[in-house]
């Protein structure tokens, strides 16, 4: 006998509902929410899930039932569940796209954990809604392999992320054309259980904001402060300002420790953009492997890099402007509030990303024009040379160590895809000596900075290549890469015997190979 569940109707009981009860693409007005079953699926099976969170959730025990396929595949609910989908709209790419919607997610119902905090439980590939406007409602195994490894590798990274408690085959196959060159193929299908305290959205505020229904917009924002930000008071003018510079910062927040481990979202359009500061909505994400602020690794953004690593900062704050423009209505037009969010993000990001590198480099760094000469001269070194991201700043603390430097060391060499040039090694030692002799004069002692260096700078993270061999061998019946990547990235900042090939820089047959240098949005 497993303890009854407790679900909580937060979104169903505060915010309104679609009273129309089909299923079919449409558009939603004055509604929030459409309710809406998953599409059963033919022979549900778990792949992997999570027992960190399921512990968090106080499941652990139904997760090893073979109920819990069976539910989280959609084809059966567990009861206090009353699924429904949520209505939202965005900008994509830098233009207003009107109502999208969860055109493939269904959140299952909000559940209470023992600690009495409340989660959303939402499959991602469950069947069509109301906004999957013409498309399937279903997801790959590949983007699911991808978004379940990647939301639970964030978590042990320490950056705010929805998580993932479980992967499910379906048994039925996606038809998708991935290139989007005329040459679809069926695919095995596969469902991801997310989970998050709530998933709303920028673009959630932005669709009736952009409907002129500022009295669906203002219930919406009255509830998301009443759950999310009670901190901030009883909804008031000034309380709807202190949110739009809450979210500034949270997102600032987050972007800058993305920039930190080298995680390049790929497709930040607004309604991707979590109103809790979370990363959210795991597509043709990617990790920066050859430091690289133009690179993305979404295909669809190839040409304009809007979405590239060193992009991300300033889109980030644009986003906010696009959710401070959708809340203006509710304080009377003053467009003064959303500047001064702004100016929030612009600080915000700025500290956040100081105390960042300040951790991953051993130093603090000020706002002195010496301390930001020292990174950006890194930056341009890194970037000049194509430097291993990863593998480079977990060199630092060996490099620390060291009594002195003669030559570049080898773990520093080893961060080169290929042979380093002249300028690379002279300009990579000079910065290196300079850093180094900071970083020893900043540290009381030697070895716990090497710890604190180490704790900043990952050994594993989700490199491209890596989900791209899970994925493989997923796809031809084995899930155990999965299994492993799962368990080694639990463990990111952790040296790990036995696990040192995932934590190389990336191989030559993965640099032009589909999903690991490049990925398309179809998903
Ligand atoms: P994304 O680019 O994945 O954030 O998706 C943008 C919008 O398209 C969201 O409203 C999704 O719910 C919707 N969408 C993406 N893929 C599908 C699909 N296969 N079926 C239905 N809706 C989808
Ligand atoms: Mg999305």
């Amino acid at each position: 006998m497993t303890t009854p569940l407790r679900f909580h109707r937060r979104f169903l009981d505060s915010l309104p509902g679609d009273a129309d009860a089909r299923s079919v693409s449409r558009q939603v007005h004055g509604a929030l929410w459409s309710r809406v079953m998953p599409t059963a699926v033919a022979s549900p099976r778990m792949l992997a899930w999570s027992r960190s969170l399921a512990v968090e959730l106080g499941i652990e025990a139904r997760m090893e039932s073979q109920d819990a396929a069976t539910v989280l595949g959609g084809n059966a609910t567990w009861d206090g569940m009353e699924p429904y989908a949520a209505n939202y709209g965005g900008h994509q790419f830098g233009n207003w796209a009107g109502q999208l919607g969860d055109g493939r997610a269904i959140t299952l119902g909000e559940l209470e954990g023992p600690d009495g905090r409340v989660h959303e439980l939402q499959l991602k590939g469950a069947g069509p809604t109301p906004y999957s406007r013409r498309a399937d409602g279903r997801a790959v195994l590949r983007s699911s392999i991808r978004e379940f490894l990647c939301s639970e590798a964030m978590h042990a990274l320490g950056v705010p992320t929805t998580r993932a408690l479980s992967l499910i085959a379906t048994g039925d196959a996606v038809v998708r054309d991935m290139f989007y060159n005329g040459n679809a193929k069926a695919e095995p299908g596969a469902i991801v259980c997310r989970v998050a305290p709530s998933f709303l959205r920028f673009g959630n505020f932005e669709l009736p904001s952009s409907r002129g229904d500022h009295a669906l917009l203002q219930q919406l924002t009255d509830f998301a402060i009443a759950q999310f930000f009670p901190q901030l008071g009883a909804p008031s003018r000034s309380v709807y300002e202190a949110l739009m510079h809450e979210v500034a910062v949270r997102t600032a927040r987050l972007i800058a420790q993305w920039q930190a481990v080298g995680f390049v979202h790929g497709v930040m359009n607004t309604d991707n953009m979590s109103l809790l500061g979370l990363t959210i909505d795991y597509g043709p994400y990617g990790w920066v492997d050859n430091f690289d602020f133009g690179w993305t690794p979404n295909t669809t953004d190839a040409q304009h890099k809007r979405y590239a690593f060193g992009n991300q900062p300033g889109v980030g704050m644009w986003n906010v402007a696009r959710l401070c423009d959708a809340l203006l209505p509710l304080i009377g037009d003053d467009e003064r509030s959303g500047e001064s969010a702004l100016s929030a993000y612009e600080s915000a990001y700025a500290d956040e990303a100081r105390a960042q590198f300040s951790k991953k480099l051993g130093i603090r760094i000020g706002d002195d024009a010496g301390d930001g000469e020292l990174v950006q001269r890194l930056f341009a070194w890194l970037q000049k040379h194509g430097v291993d991201m990863a593998i480079f700043f977990r060199s630092l603390a060996q490099v620390l160590r060291m009594d002195e430097l003669r030559e570049l060391p080898s773990c520093v060499r080893a961060a080169f895809y290929g042979e380093p040039a002249k300028d690379a090694v002279e300009d990579g030692l000079s910065w290196l000596r300079q850093w180094r002799m900071r970083a020893r004069s900043e540290a009381s002692d030697v070895e716990l900075a090497v710890t604190s260096l180490d704790r900043a700078n990952p050994t594993f993270v989700l490199r491209n290549w890596l989900a791209q061999e899970a994925i493989d061998a997923a796809s031809a019946g084995d899930a155990s890469k999965i299994h492993r990547l799962q368990r080694v990235l639990q463990r990111p900042y952790d040296e790990q015997s036995g696990e040192d090939d995932l934590a190389q820089k990336r191989p030559d047959w993965a640099k032009d190979k589909p999903g690991c240098s490049a990925l398309s949005c179809s998903s």
